[in-house]
């Protein structure tokens, strides 16, 4: 029978039915992950963890989804930890009656607070048993630190902080700490937890309300059968997840009406963020010629700001997300102050997807990205705003009720038209046209570039032309200016270590070690070595970033040949857009190796630093599986000029 696992949600399960789980049960979970990499063998330990909550104690599955991810909260509420390190020293050795300086030193040994914590404990005799953590109270407590503000926060934060420390057993600790430093390290993505979660509930389905024929249709199914419904599942779960980015509704749903009833009760929603669609990069305008050879399709300025999921929710409430569902309303108190400009009289409610660029009034032109990237990003006001911002519309994803994001582009981009009204130079539709001979595209995209654009969005426009939510979809296809330079596309990468400078550059890095992500392994692959475009400014703004993120050894999750060992590690904390000439196969780097080939990796050749990527989080970096395909395409076009075949 399939839907037994090895695993007993009851008898295995430390805790008895109806107490609040023991913190302990997750973190002996999170240890034994941190212990694995496979990635099923991390879900599958993760998924045992999620039936005995289900089964024992329902209403502690929210706490821990959001404590095994390290969140609080949805993105866009903004509550987040990450505790100075030099504080949770203090607290640690406060508590331990160790000193900062040896706790300091056995971090810098080890790399890892959190260890230090937990062994530093693990030597003190307790005078009286404090109560035990339990995962309710850890993450409730957490959440009070992460809000508190004002004066003398940060001694009720420490002491907050200590209370809680005094009654961690065994891992606790370790796993304590590190939550509140902002970062688990144990390798365990998003996906990851959904999956888990998807496969809990379908080998232990919650509560009596689940629909009987579920359970039973799961019984007589075959291994293989039983698999695929639980990835259909799955990919319900993620589909949700991304329409409504919020556990606090998804989990209340999933417990009481199962998975399959969640597209009923969670779904888009004005003030819920979104995560966006994004385009597939493509070499030439010969590439798009031959994807979409005989499917309709128009082409779009591709703007270069910043990318603003405008809201109007039902009641008058208005939002701007960013693309990873930041909340970026206080950011763009202008803007808000002109929606109602643009608004048709008869929108109620609606999803607007946008750049938002800055503009120059006087001369009337757009201006770069670097300029929009001065603006206050929180709290502005009217007042002090000096950089003016142009919104291009261009996708409606929900308009007075009704979701849109499964009509084809024709027919959103129609309603856009018909229900708002383009303001000069404060509401624009990006400028478009719909392609009936090549020649056109290579001609737009030219007055793109003359118009100070990063180059055409191409989208299908009726056959495969719904809004794919958080795809990296094939229906849009981005052309950029700079294709005839490089390899198509800039990629986003991951800063994993620096190079002292010598020379001019002494006392900055000269150079810096570059990573993808690969998803599937859960780890940062080595790419390229990096020394050219900064400016002498950019080496000492990367220095001094750094400072705050160096790490005495590489993480485990971190693929690099000792070749290339940096001087000094960093946390995976931050994002590079970098061009490069082309990508060559390497037997010193990491990326994508396996894939490709099997023991070489793949780097980048003459790479180039062109701007830090905010927006991005490390998770969000180029994957080794792009890595590969940016690769295998740029072969393909060495065989192509090999058999006489026209590319530009
Ligand atoms: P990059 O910005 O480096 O191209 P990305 O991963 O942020 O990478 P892509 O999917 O590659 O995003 O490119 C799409 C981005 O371009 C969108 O996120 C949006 O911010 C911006 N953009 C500008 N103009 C348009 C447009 N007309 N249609 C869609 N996106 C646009």
């Amino acid at each position: 029978d399939p839907t037994k696992v090895k695993y007993h949600p009851i008898d295995d399960a430390f805790w008895n039915r109806g107490d609040k789980v023991p913190y302990l049960a997750l973190a002996r979970t999170l240890e034994e992950i941190e212990g694995v990499s496979a990635r099923l063998k991390i879900i599958e330990i993760l998924a045992n963890y999620f039936r005995s909550v289900i089964v024992l104690s329902p209403e502690d599955l929210l706490p821990s989804v959001y404590l095994c991810l390290n969140k609080l909260a949805p993105a866009y509420e903004g509550i987040e930890l990450g505790i100075a390190e030099t504080t949770l020293m203090k607290a640690v050795a406060q508590s331990t009656g160790r000193t900062v300086a040896q706790i300091k030193s056995d971090t810098n040994a080890t790399g890892d607070l959190g260890v230090v914590a937990e062994q530093s404990r693990s030597n003190q005799r307790m005078m009286f048993q404090p109560a035990k953590l339990t995962v309710h109270s850890v993450f409730s407590k957490l959440k009070d630190i992460a809000q508190m503000s004002g004066h003398a926060a940060m001694s009720k934060k420490v002491d907050k902080i200590q209370a809680m420390f005094v009654a961690c057993r065994y891992s606790e600790a370790r796993f304590l700490i590190r939550s509140l430093a902002g970062k688990l390290r144990i390798g365990l993505a998003e996906q990851s937890v959904l999956q888990a979660l998807a496969l809990a509930c379908a080998t232990t389905p919650p509560g009596q309300l689940y629909p009987p024929e579920v359970i039973s249709a799961a019984k007589g199914m075959s291994q293989d059968t039983f698999k695929a419904h639980v990835d259909e599942e799955a990919l319900i779960l993620k589909t949700t997840y991304c329409e409504c980015p919020n556990y606090n509704m998804i989990i209340p749903i999933l417990l009481e009406k199962g998975i399959r009833a969640l597209p009923d009760h969670c779904h888009l929603t004005p003030g819920i963020p979104l995560k966006p669609m994004l385009a597939h990069p493509t070499k030439g305008v010969q590439d798009v010629l031959h994807r979409f050879e005989n499917l309709k399709f128009t082409c779009e300025w591709k703007y270069d700001g910043e990318r603003a999921q405008i809201h109007l929710a039902e009641g008058g409430t208005i939002s701007i997300y960013s693309r990873n569902q930041e909340d970026n309303t206080s950011k763009y108190p202008d803007i808000i102050g002109r929606l109602c400009k643009t608004l048709g009289e008869n929108v109620t409610s609606c999803i607007l997807d946008c750049e938002a660029v800055a503009w120059d009034k006087e001369k009337q032109q757009i201006l770069p990205f670097q300029v929009l990237s001065t603006r206050k990003r929180k709290d502005a006001s009217e007042a002090e705003i000096k950089v003016q911002v142009c919104i291009f519309m261009f996708d409606l994803l929900y308009l007075n009720g009704k979701a849109l994001v499964r009509e084809p582009l024709t027919k959103r981009r129609g309603l856009l038209h018909e229900n708002f009204n383009e303001v000069e130079e404060e509401f624009m539709f990006a400028k478009s046209i719909d392609i009936s001979a090549m020649e056109e595209v290579q001609d737009f995209l030219e007055g793109s570039v003359k118009g100070n654009c990063e180059g055409l969005m191409v989208k299908t426009l009726e056959e495969d032309a719904t809004y794919e939510i958080a795809k990296r979809s094939r229906n849009w296809l981005k052309l950029k200016k700079d294709y005839l330079e490089g390899i198509g596309d800039t990629l986003d990468v991951v800063v994993l270590g620096g190079y002292l400078g010598r020379g001019k550059r002494a006392g900055t890095y000269g150079g810096f070690l570059l990573a993808c992500y690969d998803r599937d392994n859960e780890e940062y692959q080595s790419l390229c070595r990096i020394g050219t475009g900064f400016s002498d400014e950019d080496l000492q703004k990367h220095t001094e970033f750094f400072k705050e993120h160096l790490i005495t050894q590489p993480r485990p999750y971190y693929r690099y040949d000792s070749q290339h060992e940096p001087d000094h590690w960093f946390d995976a904390v931050q994002v590079w857009e970098i061009k490069c000439a082309d990508l060559s196969l390497s037997p010193v780097h990491r990326a994508a190796i396996g894939i490709v080939d099997p023991v070489k990796g793949i780097s980048l050749r003459f790479p180039r630093f062109l701007r830090i990527r905010d927006d991005k989080t490390v998770e969000d970096a180029t994957t080794a599986s792009q890595v590969a395909e940016l690769y295998g395409s740029q072969e393909q076009i060495k065989n192509q000029q090999g058999t006489g075949k026209v590319t530009e």
